[in-house]
Parts: C-alpha cells; sequence; structure tokens
C-alpha cells in the first residue's frame, strides 16, 4: 500500500544570485569622453512560502526536492538596470511548520495567510554608474552580485483544526464530518478510506465557527504496519477538542466499551498530550442499533464514569448531529486558541573560511576595491543595518587580516574602501 499522505519532506531552497553591474560609458556619435553609464545588476529572486488551502498534504515535495529562483540579470550601458530575478513561490498546506534541517529549529509556522521570504535574493551588483561622485567622475569598476541565501528545511505539516475525529475505522467519522461541514470526505464501508487528512469547517451560529479534521483511526495505519496512524497524530496535536466517534451499533461485531479503551490506550502510548485533551464521545449509528442491545447504555455509563460527556448521533440520519456541534461549540468557546509555534531560528550571519586573501585593487581615483568569494557569502548573508551583524562582519575582516594588508599596500586614513554595494571611509 502506497501511503499517500506525505506529512514531512526535506527541500533545498536557493534565491537567484544577483547580477553584476557593468562597467559602460556614454556613447553618441560626435560626442567625445562621455560620462559613466553602466547600470546595476538586478536582484536575485527570493524564495517565499505562501499558504495554499487546497493543498492538504506535503506529496508535492516527495518528487521535487531542490526549488532555485532565477538570477538577477546583469545591468547594461545607458543606465539600464538588469531585470531582478522573479521570486518562486512555495505553496505549502496551511499550518505547515519551516524547521532549520540542521538544527530542527522552527522558522516559521505558516498558519496564517501572510507570505513568508524563506530565502532573500542576492543583492546586485552596482554598475559604475554608480559610483561616478563630484572627486571620482571616471570610476572604471563595477561589482559583481552578490550570491542568494540558500537554506536545507523540513517541512512538516500540523493541521490547523480546532477539534480532531478519532475512533476506529469505519465508525462513521467521514460521515460526520460531511454531515456538519461542506468537506466532501470519502465514505465507503471498507477500512482504509481516509489516506489524508479532510478538514471541514463547521457552522455554528452568527460569527461562530470551527474547524474539524477528519483524520485516519489511529488503527488504520498501525494494523498496516505502516505506523500511517500514528505518523498522523503528530499531525493534529494542535487540536483543542477530541471527538471520539464510537460504533455503538455492534453492526461489525465490535464491542464500543472495548473500541472506546482501545483507541484511548493508542492516544495515551502515542500522544499522551493528546490522549490529555477534553473528548466528547459521539455514540454513532443509533438507527440501527439492535433492539435490546446493551451497547448504548454500557458506553454512557464507561464514559461518564471517566468524565466525559456523550451525545448519542446517528451521522447517517442526521440525528443528535446539531446537539454534538452545539456542545462542541460550548467546549470550545472556553478552550484556549489553537497553538500557534513561535519562531526559534534566528538567522546568522555565514561562517566563512577567510584562509584565501582577498583581491585587493586600486581603481584610478584611489578607491579600494577589495573583492573574493567568502566575502561575497559573508555580505550575501549579513544585515548591516543591525548592529550585531555590523559587529560580526567587523571582526570577520579583522581576522581576515584585511585592515593589515591595507596598511601595508599603503591605506591612508580617509580612503574609500569598497566591498561589494557597501563602501566605507577608511579610519585607523
Ligand atoms: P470512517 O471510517 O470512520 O470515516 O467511517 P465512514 O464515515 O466512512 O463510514 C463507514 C460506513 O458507515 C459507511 O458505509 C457509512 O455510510 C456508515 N455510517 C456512518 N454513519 C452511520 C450512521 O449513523 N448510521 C448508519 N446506519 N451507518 C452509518
Ligand atoms: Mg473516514
Amino acid at each position: 500500500m502506497a501511503a499517500s499522505f506525505i506529512d514531512k519532506a526535506r527541500i533545498t531552497v536557493k534565491a537567484g544570485n544577483g547580477g553584476n553591474g557593468v562597467v559602460s560609458f556614454h556613447r553618441e556619435k560626435y560626442v567625445a569622453a562621455g560620462g559613466p553609464d553602466g547600470g546595476d545588476g538586478g536582484r536575485g529572486g527570493s524564495i517565499v512560502l505562501k499558504v495554499d488551502d487546497n493543498m492538504s498534504t506535503l506529496m508535492d515535495f516527495r518528487y521535487k526536492r531542490k526549488y532555485v529562483a532565477p538570477n538577477g540579470m546583469d545591468g547594461q550601458g545607458a543606465r539600464k538596470s538588469g531585470k531582478d530575478g522573479a521570486d518562486l513561490v512555495i505553496r505549502v498546506p496551511r499550518g505547515t511548520l519551516v524547521r532549520d534541517a540542521e538544527t530542527n529549529e522552527i522558522i516559521q509556522d505558516l498558519s496564517d495567510s501572510e507570505p513568508f521570504v524563506l530565502c532573500r535574493g542576492g543583492r546586485g551588483g552596482w554598475g559604475n554608474s554608480h559610483f561616478a561622485t563630484p572627486t571620482r567622475q571616471v570610476p572604471r569598476f563595477a561589482k559583481p552580485g552578490l550570491p542568494g541565501e540558500s537554506h536545507d528545511v523540513i517541512l512538516e505539516l500540523k493541521l490547523l483544526a480546532d477539534v480532531g475525529l478519532v475512533g476506529f475505522p469505519n465508525v462513521g467519522k467521514s460521515t460526520l464530518l460531511s454531515v456538519v461541514s461542506k468537506a466532501q470526505p470519502k465514505i465507503a464501508n471498507y477500512h482504509f478510506t481516509t489516506l489524508f487528512p479532510n478538514l471541514g469547517v463547521v457552522w455554528v451560529d452568527e460569527g461562530v465557527s470551527f474547524v474539524m479534521a477528519d483524520i485516519p483511526g489511529i488503527i488504520e495505519g498501525a494494523s498496516e504496519g505502516a505506523g500511517l496512524g500514528h505518523d498522523f497524530l503528530r499531525h493534529i496535536d494542535r487540536c483543542r477538542l477530541l471527538v471520539h466517534v464510537v460504533d455503538v451499533s455492534g453492526s461489525e461485531g465490535r464491542d464500543p466499551v472495548e473500541d472506546f479503551d482501545a483507541i484511548n490506550e493508542e492516544l495515551q502510548q502515542y500522544s499522551p498530550a493528546l490522549a490529555e485533551r477534553p473528548q466528547i464521545v459521539a455514540a454513532n449509528k443509533v438507527d440501527i442499533l439492535e433492539p435490546g442491545s446493551d451497547n448504548l447504555d454500557r458506553l454512557r455509563a464507561h464514559v461518564e464514569a471517566l468524565g466525559f460527556s456523550l451525545v448519542e448521533i446517528s451521522a447517517a440520519a442526521h440525528q443528535g448531529t446539531r446537539e454534538l456541534v452545539g456542545q462542541v461549540a460550548q467546549a470550545l468557546a472556553v478552550l484556549p486558541p489553537v497553538k500557534v509555534f513561535e519562531p526559534e531560528y534566528i538567522s546568522r550571519p555565514a561562517v566563512v573560511d577567510t584562509s584565501v586573501p582577498p583581491q585587493i585593487r586600486r581603481a584610478d581615483d584611489g578607491t579600494w576595491l577589495v573583492e573574493s568569494p567568502w566575502l561575497e557569502r559573508l555580505l550575501g548573508s549579513v544585515n548591516l543595518n543591525d548592529y550585531e551583524s555590523r559587529m560580526y562582519f567587523d571582526k570577520t575582516l579583522r581576522e581576515a587580516g584585511l585592515f593589515q594588508r591595507l596598511e601595508e599596500l599603503g591605506i591612508q586614513d580617509g580612503d574609500t574602501v569598497s566591498l561589494y554595494d557597501f563602501e566605507f571611509e577608511y579610519q585607523r
């Protein structure tokens, strides 16, 4: 059996590199030396994650694991900037957690509809027209673009539902969801029908509604040896309340009290936190309850003794379902809201190997041009508006011996040092 529900995926994403700036001088017939007019490179495309409510699994990521946004184009003469690379938008189901693949820290919880920029595209390099100043009229240099950020991440689906349906296969979970919401889950009289979760919005009253998730029974996956059902528990752990559906008709020759205990035991074993959620027991299929059967009474006595409430329903005949919905809504009204995970991951500047000394050139106007692959990487990853990042940047340059090299080459106070799109005046 191929489980068609993929709830976890590891992907590699890379934002586009910035395009290069160019060196160019204005040329026109009969006009001799024109001014610098080399345009800047375009920005690389970013990697953006966005919630798509038509997606309910991470299945798409099983086949495609690498996502690369396009690079920015190089600049051109006549001050023409290169085109920016388009952002690459990756769609994910609502409730997807994005984790750093190395540390497992949460980068973002995609629960709301705000697009999230996971990797920023590299900034474009400056063309020589960018460097023209009154004292620097003929800059004969331009800058390469900076690399786009890249990241290995784990996507993990944690359904965003208020209510989770639990219970053995065939007890009527999907039927119940379809009756109380507009969701249209597959309903069939055989096991393993629900291989991916169905979410439905249950309307209660003006302005009152909740989201209910129909997930494969815990037993379904376990009996397949696939652990599928158990994996699901991890994904409904934001649920605020469980509706435990039990078939009391005895139509499949099972005992409702045993079923109820068995499911709770499984829950306890695989997710103690989930097992502690409040439960409302939906005693289903009362329409075909055998006359004289004591199933319903025994189940009621059993669950009430444990402190749970029980509602008799027939999902198929729409009996008792409004009452169940009302009880669920009342219980939810006093429970804390659905958990949204706070980001734990702090983006850090790249750790670079600075053992290869950077290339230092002197432009015609005296500007010190410093270039090196590690410097590109470093600049692509630091946010120079942030004090700590700036300190880290400064420390890395110092440790790499850059300032010492510049001194040896005769740099003077007040000289301009140009590192890609970052320039500063040298002060000893
Ligand atoms: P799930 O596996 O728990 O999702 O169960 P389904 O909703 O797929 O239902 C399994 C079978 O039970 C289907 O044939 C349903 O039509 C039937 N069923 C569900 N609820 C009721 C009910 O209240 N009464 C009767 N008689 N049959 C029901
Ligand atoms: Mg089902």
